[in-house]
């Protein structure tokens, strides 16, 4: 996971993610001549430092991947989820549990037994990609 402390390395370059090395590069370069603090000693030196944090992390290919494959699970913990408990759930069929999603479909979440839900559980819209996590 990406820390709180480590910003989105290709924002602070303006590249997207996709940029090969090249332009990685260029935009480094481009970024330092403005704010290296021998060329513009107005500015302050934290906005270089993550600039050359930046290229560090994304000019060698092991340290890119490690740093995108931390990007990716951190991008996908902050899409991931609405959490909804389940008493906002309506129980229209015995055991079987409705949410609407904004998108005019349907979470459907059906539980055997008269248990209740153990444990958090991923659920997916009938008509759409969202997903929630239901909560006990
Ligand atoms: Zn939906």
């Amino acid at each position: 996971m990406l820390n709180e402390e480590e910003p989105d390395y290709y924002e602070v370059l303006g590249v997207e993610p996709k940029a090969d090395v090249k332009l990685i590069r260029a935009a480094y370069y481009r970024l330092a001549q403005t704010f290296h603090p021998d060329k513009n000693s107005s500015i302050n030196s934290d906005q270089f430092q993550r600039i050359s944090k930046a290229y560090t992390a994304l000019s060698d290919p092991s340290l890119r991947a490690a740093y995108d494959s931390r990007r990716f699970l951190k991008i996908t913990a902050d899409s991931f989820l609405d959490k909804i408990s389940l008493s906002e759930f309506e129980e229209r069929e015995l055991r079987l549990f409705y949410y609407s999603c904004r998108c005019g479909g349907l979470f459907q979440l059906g539980l055997i037994d008269d248990s209740d839900l153990q444990s958090s559980v991923v659920v997916n819209c009938d008509s759409c990609s969202i997903q929630i996590l239901v909560e006990p």
